[in-house]
């Protein structure tokens, strides 16, 4: 007789994006067969978009990496796990021995689940060195580092439950309706029914076309322009006087600074018309409940760090946040766990919870749980690791889930440092460009097979859950890591994630509260969440700014240019981002039926260029800058402004990250990939 089949549903995370999606995983006799919006989900509400719900072909892929594979000669060839731990701790203890703890490092990532996170830094600090990094490095550290220098914590400063009540929203380099879809929509809709929009962004992003102001500025201008907003605020009396006595500080250095940002020398810095930035204004300023929403646009820039303040600025001016009246200042977290693997402590100069290394009562927290002494230096940010492994001091890294050489910029210079260290070994899905160049490869499990934690975009843990077990013989990273560290001697405790939770909250007061128990129980808690009985603080700043004084902090850095202008030899501006079906390296997405909806990267021109340049659309071109040449295909679109092209980095075949330069945020070193001039060659 027929047996019925086996049908289950597991509750879990997504694992593309930052928004966080609750989603349903529906698996018949040990296969997925869908992958449903979850009405329970806080950010979602029964809604998920074409990645989450539809991009999970990936998962069994002929492609996937299932077993080890180590590098004998000049290739990879499969291997035991034996084998291919025995390779990694042999390299790592040849490091320690040749030059001590500085020459390991580890690159974490978002990927990676919370507990995961955890576990590589603790195991880095615990054989005697902070480097160790995640790719936050790449995207949103100007985010921590100016909205903690401006409120006093590195993450969004409200509930998304808030956006309900905006009235006006300014979305600042940001592209919600391909980049955060769920999050698109319900800004679009509260548009819909009547909140004011302005867009500022080079290109027309989908949400433009609903905007009541588009303010289209020349890429790398974003201080400028966010100086004359404030600046109108300032003439116009739209600030909180209150506000500004009470509950903030630096307004007699701001209002100096302003003088030298009237609209119409804003308008020639930044080539927004004046009128338009007198228009966003007001808007903003005369909005009861005025929003920010912010994404890499803002953080991706020479000066990203002075960005995000200014910006912050217009929500201090405005008395809107910390407050009931705004949706303060929120960035839009491209990765799915960004925010959580920086709140891990996966960071050169902080600890689980943000203590710094430098803090002796931070490291003796921590000490007192590890049982072991914490390195009081900072350690190496990413870009330093590739530094440090083309000059021969560092000998070995360790890289989880990240395609450093498709993602990372001047990517030549990144395939350089990994040839040039003794030991890489990456831990993948599959046989990314990073994978091939490493010595060792560990295969990994996917979102759907792990069990843990993410941190979304507004500061919520929120579980994930396995629904398949990992293919062959994948193991997740927690798993390997444990493996590794035992190989070289090294307890790390942390038996199961859920222990790993538990002990990170022993650490870190703002995350104290939180366990894998309770969130099986209440869904979805924000930190900080310092107390097991305590909800978790959705809106953060309603009694006090988390900084030392309890204000908040308005800027006073002046504008200063991008690393690049275009000239007579580089004559346009290249700003990359991401299109609606793929995601990141496009290594999952690609392995999915999403590749036939988008199946590859374009470079898009305005008709002005393309017209000037003789080219039509699907042309194949060169494309050189002062760093490294790629050949993409050309796509026509009034999407971009004349002067600009626009590129995804979804395919690494399509090498745009060659283009891209090493400039990168003066306080956090997050690369400047929204700014690299380059010319158009027929070769
Ligand atoms: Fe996943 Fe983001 Fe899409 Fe939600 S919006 S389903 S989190 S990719």
């Amino acid at each position: 007789t027929a047996t019925r089949p086996e049908t289950s549903v597991t509750r879990t995370t997504c694992g593309y994006c930052g928004v966080g999606c609750s989603l349903e995983a529906v698996t018949r006799d040990g296969a997925l067969v869908a992958v449903l919006p979850d009405r329970r989900g806080p950010v979602n509400r029964g809604h998920a978009c074409v990645k989450g719900r539809f991009a999970h072909g990936f998962l069994d892929s002929p492609d996937r990496l299932t077993q080890p594979l180590v590098r004998r000669g000049a290739s990879l060839e499969p291997a035991t796990w034996e084998e291919a731990l025995d390779r990694a701790a042999r390299g790592i203890q040849e490091a320690l021995a040749a030059a001590g703890p500085q020459a390991v490092a580890a690159i974490s990532s978002a990927r990676a689940t919370n507990e995961e996170n955890y576990l590589l830094q603790k195991f880095l600090r615990v054989i005697g060195s902070n480097n160790i990094d995640n790719c936050s490095r790449l995207c949103h550290s100007p985010s921590a580092s100016g909205l903690t220098a401006s409120f006093g914590l590195p993450g969004g400063t409200d509930s998304f439950d808030d956006v309900e009540q905006a009235d006006c929203f300014l979305v600042v380099g940001a592209n919600p309706v391909e980049a955060h879809p769920v999050v698109g929509a319900r800004l679009l809709q509260r548009v819909l029914r009547g909140a004011r929009l302005v867009v500022a962004d080079p290109r027309a992003v989908g949400l433009a076309r609903n905007a009541d102001v588009h303010l289209r500025p020349r890429p790398g201008t974003n201080v400028a322009l966010f100086h004359g907003l404030a600046h109108t605020l300032l003439t116009e009396s739209l600030t909180d006087p209150a506000f500004l006595r009470d509950r903030a500080a630096g307004l007699p250095e701001l209002t100096a600074l302003l003088t030298g940002y009237p609209p119409d020398i804003v308008a020639e810095l930044t080539g927004v018309p004046a009128a338009d930035l007198l228009a966003a204004a007001r808007l903003y300023g005369q909005a009861q409940c005025p929003a920010i929403v912010y994404g890499l646009g803002v953080t991706e820039h020479l000066h990203g760090t002075d960005g995000v303040r200014a910006l912050a600025n217009l929500a201090i001016l405005r008395g809107a946040v910390g407050t009931g009246r705004g949706y303060g200042v929120n960035p839009l977290r491209g990765q799915n766990n960004v925010q959580g693997a920086s709140d891990m402590g996966a960071l050169p100069d902080t600890l689980p919870g943000y203590g710094k290394v430098t803090d002796p009562d931070a490291r003796a927290r921590a000490e007192a749980v590890w049982g072991a002494p914490v390195p009081d230096r900072p350690g190496l940010r990413i870009p330093e690791m590739f530094a440090a492994a083309r000059a021969g001091r560092l000998r070995a890294l360790w890289v989880v889930g990240e395609d450093v050489c498709t993602t990372d910029p001047d990517s030549d210079k990144v395939a350089e440092a990994l040839d040039a260290c003794p030991l890489v070994v990456c831990s993948e899905l599959f046989l990314s460009e990073t994978a091939r160049r490493a010595d060792v490869v560990l295969p990994a499990a996917a979102w759907l097979e792990k069990n843990g934690t993410f941190v979304n975009f507004d500061r919520r843990f929120q579980r994930v859950r396995p629904a398949l077990p990992p293919p062959g013989q994948a193991r997740s990273d927690f798993d390997a890591i444990h493996a590794l560290a035992t190989r070289l001697g090294t307890g790390l405790g942390c038996p199961s994630p859920a222990a790993a939770l538990a002990e990170c909250a022993r650490i870190s007061p703002l995350f104290a509260g939180l366990s894998h128990h309770r969130l099986d129980r209440e869904g979805a808690v924000p930190w900080p969440c310092p107390d097991p009985d305590q909800p978790g603080e959705a809106k953060l700043y309603t009694r006090r700014f988390a900084t030392p004084d309890g204000r908040a902090h308005l800027s006073a850095t002046p504008y200063l240019p991008p690393g690049e202008q275009p000239d007579d030899d580089y004559p346009l501006l290249l700003v990359t981002g991401r299109r609606w079906a793929h995601y990141n390296s496009g290594s999952m997405t690609r392995h999915s039926r999403n590749a036939d909806l988008a199946p590859r990267d374009f470079l898009d021109l305005h008709p002005v260029d393309a017209a000037r340049h003789g080219l039509r659309d699907g042309d194949l071109l060169g494309v050189a800058s002062r760093h490294g040449r790629a050949r993409l295909l050309a796509r026509i679109s009034e999407e971009t402004t004349p002067g600009q092209a626009f590129c995804a980095f979804h395919f690494p075949s399509s090498g745009v990250n060659r283009l891209t330069s090493d400039h990168a945020d003066t306080t956090t070193s997050c690369p400047e990939y929204k700014v690299t001039a380059i010319r158009l060659t027929r070769d």
